[in-house]
């Protein structure tokens, strides 16, 4: 049965995501510290600073005084972004694609979520659902089940209720514009430009954060998102759309980096106003920290999980593994295994138990005993997953 289509909130109409993907190879940098303090730059980079000058403090080159304005800078601005990028690409998947379902699929993956993460998710996601209408029949537990592992479910949720649109409404085609792909749920303005510059060669630009910091160092001055979206359109190479969108995205990956980009040996750095020496990216909000003790019980090749409520705003109705309600000398009993976790703006520690002697179970934390066979269709916390994992169960 075809699930309802959730109204579209503004705050998705606006979508600008952030593509962590793309930006956790922002950090691997030839200057980055070491643990015995910075590291000695390799000789390609001598006297170069991470503010674009020199180590008598003059540019790199001459700096331009804005970023290309005339058409004539423009045009050398898209040919030496596109050639840089032909050559420099990363090999990824949904690259080799032009088939909108498999692009809107890594749009949608590539959200708050790295590239490393996102590649064997993205494999497994298509030989389980290979098309549209695959999707769009699955069961919503099958979906969170192939989506365990990415974290920020809603985008599961909302691309299985996208996928029943397109299959009951559209019959199984994605509309060909960014405009009509907007109308979509779970579609904004960003993923919308993504896929219709690259699935069919629309001239649509895209701003995700990557390309807001290319902007704002090329051009030297910061600016409002409907600006950086109107710059991105300019300067958008019309008979390339969807490779200068992902060259431009790939650029602010690679070598725009936040913290140290590499002027050195940028494509378009005799273009740039700033060469790097514009001020720093704020640095992220502080982390949370959290520990928290979570039970692991094993018997007759089940394991026991309990179930979140529906109505919990952070990963609703997945299973995982129930937390201990430990006594209070428990809690420096050495755990069976620790792990690091992250969501969103917390940090979790998590000590996992494997015979703690616990108090009566709190009603909701039951949960029930799962087959070890079955577990793999469930779906699954992340965490849950980890642990497991660590265990050899899946
Ligand atoms: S666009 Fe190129 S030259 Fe300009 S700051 Fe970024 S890496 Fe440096």
């Amino acid at each position: 049965m075809r699930a309802s289509n959730p109204k579209r909130t503004k705050a998705a109409a606006t979508q600008r995501p952030n593509r962590l993907g793309e930006k956790s190879e922002m950090l691997a940098s030839p200057w980055k510290s070491g643990p015995s303090g910075p590291r000695k730059p390799p000789r390609l980079n001598e006297g170069f600073s991470p503010g674009g000058r020199n180590s008598t403090g003059k540019p790199l080159s001459p700096q331009p005084a804005n970023g290309p304005t005339s058409p004539q800078n423009i045009a050398r601005f898209r040919q030496a972004l596109l050639s840089w990028y032909d050559t420099n690409k990363r090999d990824l998947p949904w690259r080799r694609t032009r088939d909108p379902y498999a692009i809107w699929l890594s749009e949608i993956m590539l959200q708050q979520t790295r590239v490393a993460a996102v590649l064997e998710h993205y494999r497994l996601f298509l030989e389980k659902f290979p098309t549209v209408q695959n999707l769009a029949a699955a069961s919503q537990d099958d979906v969170l089940a192939a989506w365990s592992g990415l974290g920020y479910y809603r985008r599961a949720r909302m691309l299985h209720c996208c996928a029943q649109e397109v299959a009951a409404q559209r019959g199984g085609r994605f509309p060909e514009t960014a405009a009509a792909l907007g109308e979509l749920p779970g579609i904004g303005r960003y993923t919308s430009a993504a896929i219709a510059s690259i699935a069919f060669g629309e001239p649509a630009a895209v701003v995700d954060g990557n390309v807001e910091r290319v902007l704002a160092r090329l051009d030297g001055k910061s600016a409002s998102p409907r600006q950086h979206w109107d710059r991105a359109q300019e300067l958008l190479a019309p008979s390339r759309p969807g490779d200068f969108n992902q060259a431009l995205m790939e650029l602010g990956a690679t070598i725009c980096a936040p913290r140290e980009p590499r002027c050195l040996i940028c494509p378009v750095r005799s273009l740039c106003a700033t060469q790097g020496d514009s001020p720093r990216a704020k640095e992220s909000a502080a982390q949370k920290k959290k520990e928290v003790w979570c039970l692991f019980e094993r018997r007759n090749g089940q394991v026991r999980l309990v179930q979140r409520s529906k109505e919990a705003s952070l990963m609703a109705g997945m299973w995982e593994l129930p937390q201990s309600e430990l006594s209070r000398g428990a809690a420096t009993r050495t755990p069976w295994r620790t792990f690091r976790h992250s969501i969103t703006v917390t940090n979790y520690t998590v000590h996992v138990m494997r015979d703690a002697k616990r108090k009566a179970p709190r009603p909701g934390q039951r949960g029930k005993w799962i087959a070890v066979e079955n577990i793999p269709a469930l779906p699954i916390t992340g965490l849950t997953r980890k642990i497991l994992r660590a265990d050899g169960i899946i």
